[in-house]
């Protein structure tokens, strides 16, 4: 599979929804595209920073009204600086690297509602693809349950 041709692929889709809708569906298409996609269209918007700006703004809603525009959780929780900064202390960062949330992640929520992951060491956790995999569902920290 030729990862780059797809890539063009689908910049040429989000320029089309650019030209047809609006920024809110431009944001909310972004939002919903696979990580690595995100990050990479994010990073080249930041070359119009006005328009990187107006991007992350409606992704920040986007996240912050989560609830009600996505109650099923179908769609990725993306991270903004904003936003992360409204999240309980223990889900600022991934409960497995440690790491701060930064714009245009995908924030991964245990069933707890407390804690996340990011995609990485969640597909890690749950895959198995180091030391002792977790399932998703294990219990959580916040309940007493140390991982190892
Ligand atoms: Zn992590
Ligand atoms: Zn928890």
């Amino acid at each position: 599979m030729n990862l780059s041709f797809k890539f063009e692929e689908y910049l040429e889709k989000l320029e089309d929804i650019r030209l047809l809708a609006d920024m809110e569906d431009l944001a909310l298409s972004i939002n919903d595209s696979p990580e690595n996609y995100r990050l990479e269209v994010l990073e080249m918007s930041k070359r119009q920073p006005k328009t990187y700006s107006q991007l992350i703004n409606l992704i920040t809603e986007i996240s912050i009204r989560r609830k009600e525009l996505d109650p099923m959780c179908f769609f990725p929780c993306v991270a903004t600086d904003e936003y992360v900064e409204t999240l309980p202390p223990d889900a600022k960062k991934c409960m497995q690297c440690h790491n701060k949330f930064q714009e245009g992640f995908e924030i991964v929520w245990k069933p707890c509602g407390q804690h996340t992951f990011c995609l990485k060491c969640w597909k890690m956790r749950t895959q198995g693809l180091e030391g002792m995999p977790q399932p998703y569902n294990a219990w959580c920290t916040c309940v007493g349950f140390k991982y190892i």
